[in-house]
C-alpha cells in the first residue's frame, strides 16, 4: 500500500481526539469530587483508621453542609441510638421530621426512628404519642408492638387490650394469652380496691379470651375466699388440675389454707398426696411435709421425708428430714453442736439454691412472677422452684 500525504494528517487527528476525550472524563471526575465535601473523605479516612468518634464528627459536618444527604442523616441517627447517644439520635430524627421537603415514606421512617429513640430514652409519653401517629402505613405493626410494650410498662391495661385487638387485625399471632393477663391485672387491682363486681367481670373476660387461664382461676378462688365462700374458692382453685397442672404448686398453698380454715386437714393431706402421685414436685412435697408436721406430728413428717430421701435424694428432702429429727429430739441435738451446724448449713444452702426461673431468658427470682421482670414475657417463669447449683 502506498502512503499518501493525507494519511499523515489523519494519525495526529486520532491522537488529538483521544486526548480530548480523556480530558473531558477527567474534568467530569474532578467536578464530581469537588462536589463531595472534604469532610466526607476525612470521615472515610477516620473510619478506615478505626477512629469511629472522629469519623462521626466528620460525617456530621457533611450532613450540616449538605442537608440533601438524607441517607447519611438516617445512618447517623441509627448509629447514635446504637451507641446509646439518644439525645443526638433524637435531634437528628426530629430535624428530619421537621423538614418540609421530605417525602411521605421518608417522614414515616424518621418518625418511627424518633419513636424508638424516645422509647429507649424512657420518654414513654412522647414515644406513645409518636407511635400513635404511625398506626397506619408501613410501620403500623412495629408501632403497635411498641405501643403495647409502653402500655404494659405503664400498666395501662385497658389500652393494652385495645392494642392487642389491633395487632390481631393486622395479622399478628393470637394475643389471647396476653390479653387474659391484662384482664387479670385489672381484676387484681379491682380486688385491692374492694370492687368485687368489677373484679368478677374482668375475670369473666379473662376466661372468655383464654379458657385455660390458670391465673384467672386462681384469682377467682381468691375473690371467693375473700368473700368467705370457701367451697366456691376451693372449686375454682381445683380447676387448675384440668386447665394447667403445672400451676398446682401455686394453687396447693391456697387449698391447704382453705381446708385448714374449714378444719378439713385430712382432706388437704389427701389432696396433696393425690397431686404428688400424678406428678413429682419438690414444692408440693415440701408443702405436704409442712402440712403433715402441723396436723399429724413430726414422726409422720420425718417418715415422709425419709421415704423421699430414699427415692429422690435432694438437699430439700434432707433439710425437711433434719428439721423433723431436730423437732423430735431437741434434747439430743442440743448436746451435739455439729448436728445443729449441719442442719443450719443445709437449710441455708437450700434457701440459696431454690429459685423460680424464666425458661426464656434465665432470670431467677425467689418470688413467683406472672410476667418475667427481665424479658417481659408472660408465664415464662416456671411455677415450680428448682434447685440450681
Ligand atoms: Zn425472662
Amino acid at each position: 500500500m502506498e502512503l499518501e500525504a493525507w494519511h499523515l494528517l489523519v494519525i495526529p487527528l486520532f491522537f488529538a481526539l483521544g486526548w480530548l476525550a480523556a480530558r473531558v472524563d477527567i474534568r467530569h471526575v474532578m467536578q464530581e469530587s469537588r462536589a463531595v465535601p472534604r469532610s466526607y473523605f476525612k470521615g472515610l479516612n477516620y473510619l478506615l483508621n478505626e477512629q469511629p468518634d472522629q469519623a462521626i464528627e466528620a460525617f456530621l459536618e457533611v450532613a450540616r453542609l449538605d442537608p440533601d444527604t438524607l441517607e447519611l442523616h438516617f445512618a447517623l441517627g441509627a448509629l447514635f441510638r446504637r451507641r446509646g447517644e439518644l439525645d443526638r439520635a433524637i435531634r437528628i430524627h426530629q430535624s428530619l421530621v421537621d423538614r418540609a421537603d421530605l417525602a411521605q415514606d421518608q417522614r414515616m421512617n424518621a418518625l418511627y426512628g424518633l419513636g424508638v429513640d424516645f422509647l429507649k430514652a424512657g420518654l414513654l409519653d412522647r414515644a406513645e404519642e409518636v407511635f400513635q401517629r404511625l398506626e397506619t402505613g408501613v410501620h403500623a405493626l412495629d408501632a403497635l408492638r411498641n405501643l403495647q410494650e409502653i402500655q404494659v410498662l405503664t400498666k395501662d391495661w385497658q389500652k393494652a387490650i385495645v392494642t392487642a385487638q389491633r395487632l390481631e387485625k393486622l395479622g399478628c399471632l393470637s394475643q389471647n394469652a396476653n390479653t387474659a393477663h391484662y384482664h387479670c391485672e385489672l381484676a387484681a387491682s379491682a380486688m385491692l380496691r374492694g370492687e368485687t363486681d368489677a373484679a368478677r367481670a374482668h375475670l369473666d373476660q379473662a376466661t372468655r379470651v383464654n379458657r385455660r387461664s390458670a391465673r384467672a382461676c386462681l384469682l377467682l378462688g381468691d375473690l371467693e375466699a375473700q368473700a368467705g365462700a370457701l367451697d366456691a374458692a376451693i372449686a375454682a382453685w381445683r380447676r387448675i388440675e384440668d386447665i394447667n397442672p403445672a400451676f398446682l404448686p401455686i394453687a396447693a398453698e391456697r387449698l391447704v389454707q382453705a381446708y385448714d380454715r374449714m378444719g378439713r386437714h385430712e382432706q388437704a393431706v389427701r389432696l396433696l398426696q393425690g397431686y404428688l402421685e400424678q406428678r413429682p414436685s419438690p414444692d408440693l412435697l415440701h408443702l405436704l411435709f409442712q402440712t403433715v408436721a402441723a396436723r399429724q406430728g413430726w414422726d409422720a413428717a420425718r417418715e415422709l421425708a425419709a421415704g423421699e430421701l430414699k427415692r429422690n435424694p435432694s438437699l430439700r428432702a434432707l433439710d425437711d428430714y433434719l428439721q423433723a429429727s431436730n423437732a423430735l429430739r431437741p434434747e439430743a441435738m442440743e448436746g451435739r453442736v455439729e448436728s445443729r451446724l449441719a442442719q443450719d448449713l443445709v437449710h441455708r444452702q437450700v434457701s440459696q439454691i431454690a429459685y423460680y426461673q424464666c425458661g426464656d431468658c434465665g432470670f431467677k427470682a425467689r418470688q413467683f412472677f406472672w410476667q418475667c421482670p427481665a424479658c417481659a414475657r408472660w408465664e415464662s417463669i416456671s411455677p415450680e422452684r428448682l434447685e440450681h447449683e
